[in-house]
C-alpha cells in the first residue's frame, strides 16, 4: 500500500460544498459523503483537523451589505460553521468515525472550547477534531481560521475542499477558456489577487510555509488521493 504523504493535515471544507445541488443549507447526502472520504483517509493512519464554512447558512459580508452590523452579521456567520460543525460531527460518528468539535466561541453544553493541546492529544489518539466558529473574531474568514489553526496544530498541508477542481485564471464557470494551474506560489496568488483564499491566509501561509492544495470534492476519493501524493487540484507553495 501507498504510504501517505502526509501525517497531520488541516481540511478546509467551505460551506457551499455542503448544499449539494441546494440554494441553501445542508443536503444530508453530501454529508454522509463528505464523512465517508474522511473516514477513508483516517484509516490511513492520517491526522485530520478539520476547519468548516458557514457560507451556505449565512455569510456576514453578504448581510453587511444589505445594511446589517458587520460585527453581528460575522457572529452569525461563526454559528452558521457550529451548524455545519455538528451536522458533519453526527455524519462521522454515525460510520465510527471519533470525532471532537471544539468552538472558538465557547459553548460548552454541546461543544469543547478551543484548546490547543486538546486538540493536539485528540490528533495523536486518532480523533477527527473539527474546528468551528472560525477564529472567533469577527471580520475574519474560515479560510484564515484554517492557516491559524493548522500553524498552531503543526499541520504539513491545507487541503482545500471546494466545487471546483483546482485554480483557475478566470471563474471557469463562466468562462470557457478558463486555464488551470497546475502550481502556484503564494506571491503568483496574491499579485494576481486568484480568489483562492483571501490575502490574510495566504500570506499567513506564506510566513508559515504550509502548502496549500486546492481540489474538488465533487470527484469521489480525492482527499484520499492527495493525501496519497497524487496530482490532484493545484499546488499553491513557496
Ligand atoms: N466568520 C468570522 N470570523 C471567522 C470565521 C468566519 O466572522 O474567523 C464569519 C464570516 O461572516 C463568514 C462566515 O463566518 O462569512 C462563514 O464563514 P466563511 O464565509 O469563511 O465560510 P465558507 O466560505 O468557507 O463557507
Amino acid at each position: 500500500m501507498t504510504k501517505p504523504r502526509y501525517r497531520r493535515i488541516l481540511l478546509k471544507i467551505s460551506g457551499e460544498i455542503l448544499t449539494g445541488d441546494r440554494d441553501y443549507g445542508i443536503d444530508p447526502e453530501i454529508i454522509r459523503q463528505v464523512a465517508q472520504e474522511i473516514k477513508e483517509v483516517v484509516s490511513l493512519g492520517v491526522e485530520i483537523a478539520i476547519v468548516i464554512g458557514g457560507g451556505n447558512i449565512f455569510r456576514g459580508m453578504a448581510a453587511s451589505s444589505k445594511g446589517m452590523d458587520r460585527a453581528t452579521a460575522d457572529y452569525m456567520g461563526m454559528l452558521a460553521t457550529i451548524l455545519n460543525g455538528l451536522a458533519l460531527q453526527d455524519a462521522l460518528e454515525k460510520i465510527d468515525v471519533d470525532t471532537r468539535v471544539q468552538t472558538a466561541i465557547e459553548m460548552r453544553e454541546i461543544a469543547e472550547p478551543y484548546i490547543r493541546r486538546k486538540a493536539m492529544r485528540h490528533l495523536e489518539k486518532g480523533r477527527v477534531v473539527i474546528f468551528a466558529a472560525g477564529t472567533g473574531n469577527p471580520f475574519f474568514t474560515t479560510d484564515t481560521t484554517a492557516s491559524l489553526r493548522a500553524t498552531e496544530i503543526g499541520a504539513e498541508v491545507i487541503l482545500k475542499a471546494t466545487k471546483v477542481d483546482g485554480i483557475y485564471d478566470a471563474d471557469p464557470a463562466l468562462h470557457k477558456e478558463a486555464h488551470k494551474y497546475e502550481e502556484l506560489t503564494y506571491l503568483d496568488v496574491l499579485k494576481k489577487q486568484l480568489k483562492v483564499m483571501d490575502a490574510t491566509a495566504i500570506s499567513l501561509c506564506m510566513d508559515q510555509k504550509i502548502p496549500i492544495i486546492v481540489f474538488s470534492l465533487k470527484e469521489r476519493g480525492n482527499i484520499q488521493k492527495v493525501v496519497l501524493g497524487e496530482k490532484v487540484g493545484t499546488e499553491v507553495r513557496g
